[in-house]
């Protein structure tokens, strides 16, 4: 049945990939992503979501859903373009632009698809892009589908970034030079140097791209990491995703007027996929209300953050330079990482394992995503438990 080629091909590919032990089977959650899931019969602690609020399962989260449904119905109907702006949808972006300090703000169906149109938008075979090698696969594949020259920076060496903006703008070959960074990188934690960053785009008359899907709702008391910085009025493109801290699912760019204007009659996935369920826009616009209303989950998330930390460092656990929540405990060795993960599965907890290629070989880790919906004894639990398996496996004292 079917293509003899592709079937020969999928075959090979899957048996290679199991043989090595790199075939990622999926757990099914039996529940919602809250602090505690169920997968099959077991109970966990979860520390691998990015439900760092617990917004994804607050109760007001849930009312708006069920009220934009039921005002708007259960999908948009059309791409943004013909007929499928609701009225929920500007309000968001209206929302968004408020909440990012910005003049305007774009709404997309995710932060991936973001970094499919934002990009490309603007740039193109003429222009080049200064990288960070740490940046999300989403901000790989939109530099790259843009057509625009790559040029790959050393993770936060801002030496390497100004040497190679320098060389970038004397070679003269470029029209446009683009700088893109994550704000919050997902897998060790660390933030992006902005403050420097601006200052070398400043220099070289660079467009600042920070993509803060991890940042927002966790940094600048929830406003994201440019706005921690004070930076509001000096980075083109804000990007940030609804999937995460906000508890819903989509993506949005805020900017300027302009660049908001030239993105709805520009980035592909605006004007050809449809628009966000109205669902998922008024969960989203109900988060920015329980964001900007008060700080309390924030600071729940920051304080279970550094209460989980210091466990875990006590214990004699590597967990890296993190300077937000997220919290890897490096292992080191892939196979052996993987072991740890699954014997914590076992214990109760469930922390995902996280190798090669995602990281750099030889630094496997699992990384911890501790939320403001987790308690103290639920914490303490996940402690005991790192605590004896560690000490089985001979990874701490
Ligand atoms: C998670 C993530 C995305 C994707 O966001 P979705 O809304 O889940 O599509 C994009 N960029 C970065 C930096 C991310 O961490």
């Amino acid at each position: 049945m079917g293509s003899k080629v592709l079937g020969k091909f999928l075959k090979d590919n899957l048996d290679d990939l199991k043989s090595k032990g790199l075939y990622n089977v999926i757990n099914v959650l039996k529940s919602s992503n809250g602090p505690v899931i169920k997968i099959g019969d077991n109970e966990l602690i979860n520390l691998s979501s990015n439900n760092y609020l617990g917004l994804a399962t607050n109760p007001r989260m849930i009312e708006a859903t069920i009220e934009a449904t039921k005002q708007y119905g259960s999908g948009a109907g059309a791409v943004r373009t013909i007929n499928g702006t609701l009225e929920i949808h500007t309000k968001l972006e209206q929302k968004l632009a408020k909440f990012k300090h910005t003049e305007a703000a774009i709404a997309f169906q995710s932060g991936f698809n973001c970094n499919m149109g934002a990009i490309s938008a603007v740039m193109n075979k003429k222009d080049a892009i200064l990288s960070d090698s740490l940046n999300h696969a989403s901000i790989i594949d939109g530099c790259r589908l843009s057509g625009a020259k790559i040029i790959r920076v050393e993770h936060s060496d801002m030496v390497d970034l100004r040497n190679k903006a320098k060389e970038a703008v004397e070679s003269g070959l470029y029209e446009k030079i683009m700088v893109i960074t994550d704000g919050v990188f997902s897998m060790d934690g660390d933030v992006a140097k902005l403050p420097e960053i601006v200052k070398i785009a400043e220099e070289f008359d660079l467009i600042t791209y920070v993509d803060d899907a991890h940042g927002s709702g966790v940094m600048g008391k929830g406003t994201g990491t440019v706005h921690h910085f004070g930076l509001s009025d000096k980075i083109d493109f804000q990007i940030g995703t609804l999937s995460k801290a906000i508890g819903a699912v989509g993506g949005y760019v805020a900017g300027t007027r302009d660049l908001i204007d030239w993105l709805m009659v520009r980035a592909r996935p605006f004007l050809f996929s449809t628009s966000l369920t109205p669902g998922a826009a008024g969960a989203a616009i109900e988060a920015i209300n329980i964001l900007t209303e008060s700080t309390e989950l924030h600071d729940k998330l920051w304080e279970n953050a550094n209460y989980l930390k210091k466990g875990l460092k006590e214990l004699g656990f590597d967990i890296g330079n993190s300077e937000t929540p997220i919290t890897p405990c490096i292992i080191g060795d892939e196979v052996k990482t993987q072991e740890f993960s699954k014997k914590l599965f076992e214990e109760g907890v469930y922390a995902k394992s996280i190798v090669f290629p995602t990281v750099r070989k030889g630094t496997g880790r699992v990384r911890n995503m501790p939320t403001a919906a987790h308690t103290k004894e639920m914490l303490d639990k996940a402690l005991i438990i790192y605590a004896k398996v560690g000490r089985e496996m001979k990874i701490i004292k």
